[in-house]
C-alpha cells in the first residue's frame, strides 16, 4: 500500500519538477505575439504569461482536453 502512495508521490513531483523546468524556460523565451494555431494576435496579458495559444484557441484546448478526462 505505501508503496503505491510513494510511486504515485514521486510522479506527482515529477510532474512539478517537469511545469517548473518549462516555466523557467518560457520566461527566457521572448513573448509570442501570434497564437500558434490561428495566427491571431495574443492579448498582451497572454503574452506576458508566455502564452501562445489565444484565448480561442486556448478555450478550444481546454474543452478538448476536459473531453478526454471526461470528469
Ligand atoms: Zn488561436
Amino acid at each position: 500500500m505505501a508503496d503505491e502512495a510513494d510511486i504515485a508521490n514521486d510522479a506527482i513531483l515529477a510532474d512539478m519538477e517537469r511545469r517548473i523546468a518549462q516555466q523557467r524556460a518560457a520566461a527566457n523565451k521572448p513573448a509570442t505575439t501570434h497564437c500558434v494555431e490561428c495566427e491571431e494576435p495574443i492579448t498582451p496579458a497572454r503574452q506576458k504569461l508566455r502564452l501562445d495559444l489565444c484565448i480561442d484557441c486556448a478555450q478550444l484546448r481546454e474543452r478538448a482536453s476536459r473531453a478526454f478526462r471526461r470528469d
